[in-house]
């Protein structure tokens, strides 16, 4: 169970310096520690959210992108799963998609009231494609994009969607959310389980733990109890979960890897 996130600057519409999927696949190479069953990642591009996820070992994955390659992109986000809710198969794998394939979201940890939730968007004619914990919380963030705040996840939308989600998530998360029409942003969130920033120069990192983006940068800015982030290129937002400013705890890594 390993999660990480990067968004990188664009420079002359091209990517400068690392693509997002080599990022984010070296970050759960060295999260693999922490054992898992299946593997995933989706990056953002022109619009769209593309995503690649299989049960078993991280070289399955591997295959899998030579097999069916993702674009370079600036955005992407990567996932260790150790199965909680629905078997360690490749549907129950993250990335979990929502919002018509838009919206992708990872997650460590557990959702207890997800059955609720789940009762409340099946009768809003959702539909599921896995028996995770976690596709109910993208579903829910879906939900709050299109129904609450009226289907525009522009200005600050994603991160305002999270905060409404967490309102009503119980359990243990640290949960990622990219979506396609915010392309060069990542917003994170925790409860009861761990999530670490990593400051870049144009570039910005999320980790389970430190692990997730040492060989990229040492200044890491560990996140509070119920606090969400929204990371671009060149910032870094904290707030709790009802939209105020909060601060995480800023250290240097100095141990290596
Ligand atoms: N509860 C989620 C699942 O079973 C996430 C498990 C994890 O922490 O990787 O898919």
């Amino acid at each position: 169970c390993g999660i990480v996130g990067y968004v990188g600057r664009s420079v002359d519409g091209g990517i400068n310096g690392h693509s997002a999927l080599d990022v984010v696949l070296e970050g759960l190479r060295r999260l693999e520690y922490r054992g898992y069953d299946s593997a995933g990642v989706a990056v953002v591009s022109d619009g769209a959210i593309e995503s690649r996820k299989k049960s078993g070992k991280l070289s399955n994955l591997i295959n899998e992108l030579e097999a069916r390659p993702l674009p370079e992109t600036l955005t992407g986000i990567g996932h260790t799963r150790w199965a909680t809710h629905g078997g360690p198969t490749d549907r129950n794998a993250h990335p979990h998609l929502a919002d018509g394939g838009k919206l992708a979201v990872i997650h460590n940890g557990i959702i207890e009231n997800f059955a609720e939730l789940k009762q409340e968007l099946l009768e809003k004619g959702v539909t599921f494609l896995s028996e995770t914990d976690t596709e109910v919380a993208a579903a829910l963030l879906a939900d709050i994009l299109r129904n609450q705040l009226g289907g525009d996840p522009a200005n600050g939308g994603l991160t305002r969607a999270m905060e409404l989600a967490c309102q009503r998530l119980e359990g243990a998360f640290t949960l990622l959310a990219v979506h396609a029409d915010q392309p060069d942003v990542v917003v994170a969130a925790r409860r009861n389980s761990p999530l670490v920033v990593g400051l870049g120069e144009g570039e910005n990192f999320l980790g389970s733990d430190v692990s997730g983006f040492i060989d990229y940068t040492r200044r890491a800015v560990e996140l509070g109890q119920d606090q969400i982030v929204t990371i671009t290129a060149d910032s870094v937002a904290i707030t709790d979960f009802f939209g105020n400013p909060a601060q995480g705890k800023e250290y240097h890594v100095d141990w290596d890897p």
